[in-house]
């Protein structure tokens, strides 16, 4: 992923939330995706930290060539402290099978990393102070290709409000990295005939792994 500006400024932030005030190359001083989950587990910047579980940072290979960026945890999440393992999370992991990979060889994060009360929708200040932990996730992982699940992933990353209906299955490029949109498994489990078009979402990631290292 190349890194500009409003980028670094991202990351940067991150790791002064790590307690990191430099980044040089030494090896003890490296910004890692453990030491970050530790700062995200702490964190308080915004009020779901009042009313969250657990802090659900994400999981998978650290360094997965494909990424898949949720919405925010929901109930069995916030139990649990993992990405995706209610019923939504069961769908997905079919859809990964699709591409032909596990769910262990792929990283699942969320945008938000706690709860919101009743699953309603992430608040924009909520998205504004959670934005640098996604930010710096991507930029430690490095995946070749992202896949946002629903609007929230898209919109957050690319700092739009766009339907899902109109972003949906287009390839496009995060700071160089190729990203293709598709549904969120919830509004799948809600509109099933919306699936044969996920199936395709998963095909073409199928198709574009094959392409990168
Ligand atoms: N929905 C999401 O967006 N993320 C989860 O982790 C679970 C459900
Ligand atoms: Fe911090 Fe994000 Fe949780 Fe808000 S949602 S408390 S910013 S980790």
């Amino acid at each position: 992923m190349q890194i500009d500006n409003a980028n670094i400024k991202r990351f940067l932030t991150a790791l002064k939330n790590m307690d990191i005030d430099s980044y040089v190359y030494d090896k003890g001083d490296m910004p890692t995706l453990p030491k970050l989950q530790k700062t995200v587990r702490q964190c308080i910047k915004c009020d779901l930290a009042k009313t969250r579980k657990k802090v659900v940072f994400g999981e998978g290979n650290p360094n997965a060539r494909l990424v898949f960026i949720g919405e925010a945890p929901g109930e069995d999440e916030d139990i649990q402290g993992k990405p995706f393992v209610g019923r939504a999370g069961k769908l997905l992991d079919q859809l990964i099978e699709r591409i032909g990979l596990r769910r262990s060889e792929v990283y699942i994060c969320n945008v938000l990393k706690c709860r919101p009360p009743n699953n309603r929708d992430p608040e924009p200040p909520e998205v504004e102070a959670c934005k640098d932990y996604l930010i710096a996730q991507l930029n430690l992982i490095k995946p070749r290709i992202i896949c946002t699940l629903g609007r929230h992933a898209y919109n957050t990353l690319f700092s739009v409000d766009e339907r899902i209906t109109r972003i949906r299955g287009v390839l496009t490029s995060y700071h160089g990295t190729k990203l293709l949109p598709t549904y969120h498994p919830s509004y799948l489990l809600r509109n099933g005939g919306r699936i044969k078009e996920a199936r395709e979402d998963m095909e073409n990631l199928k198709e574009l792994l094959k392409g990168v290292k």
